[in-house]
């Protein structure tokens, strides 16, 4: 199997991609991809980006029906969303809020900083007392600081979706009212 090296799109990383592929997911970045190849080039383009690609997809698609148009682009709504939700507690899939995110990271790391506290001021003592075994109780509160930073940059990573989200659904909407409108004329 030939493979060709690339570069992801979205983070820069370098690729080797299988020749014979047409998507492949960045293992730096996780971007799904999708691999573009014309007769001098071959490159890659974040799935993500896709949708801003409706027009164009119209446009190959004008000899199609207005309602075939608007399906096609339902269908690749669709799937932007899907990749755009995160999961919520029962593994379901929700949409992503910015405003949900706030709240559920301001409470998670209130409690998680009360924690390192707590656990500071008693493994701080054992850690000390019975000096050198003790170290290990440290261990206590550093799973408190691991824990917030890992909330804060969950915390950023849905902010960012739910920004992506409410850009896609305006273009989404937008084309779509388009074709309506071109539908009912
Ligand atoms: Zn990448």
């Amino acid at each position: 199997m030939k493979l060709e090296k690339l570069a992801c799109n979205s983070c820069g990383a370098p690729l080797e991609v299988p020749e014979s592929a047409n998507y492949v997911t960045c293992n730096h970045c996780s971007t799904q991809l999708a691999v573009n190849r014309s007769e001098s080039v071959t490159f890659t383009e974040a799935m993500d980006l896709l949708v801003e690609k409706t027009e164009e997809i119209g446009e190959q698609l004008s000899d199609l029906s207005l309602h075939n148009q608007l399906a096609a682009l339902d269908r690749l709504w669709q799937l932007e969303r899907e990749k755009l939700m995160v999961a919520g507690p029962n593994g379901s899939l929700r949409i992503p809020e910015e405003a949900a995110s706030a709240r559920g990271t301001a409470t998670s790391v209130s409690f998680l900083v009360l924690w390192t506290l707590v656990a500071t001021g008693i493994t701080g003592v054992i850690a000390i007392s019975a000096f050198p075994f003790g170290v290990v109780a440290l261990a206590f509160p550093a799973f408190g600081i691991n824990g917030i930073v890992s909330t804060l940059k969950s915390s950023a990573a849905e902010k960012d979706k739910a920004r992506r989200y409410r850009q896609s659904e305006k273009r989404y909407l937008q084309k779509r009212a388009e074709l309506t409108a071109r539908l009912e004329s």
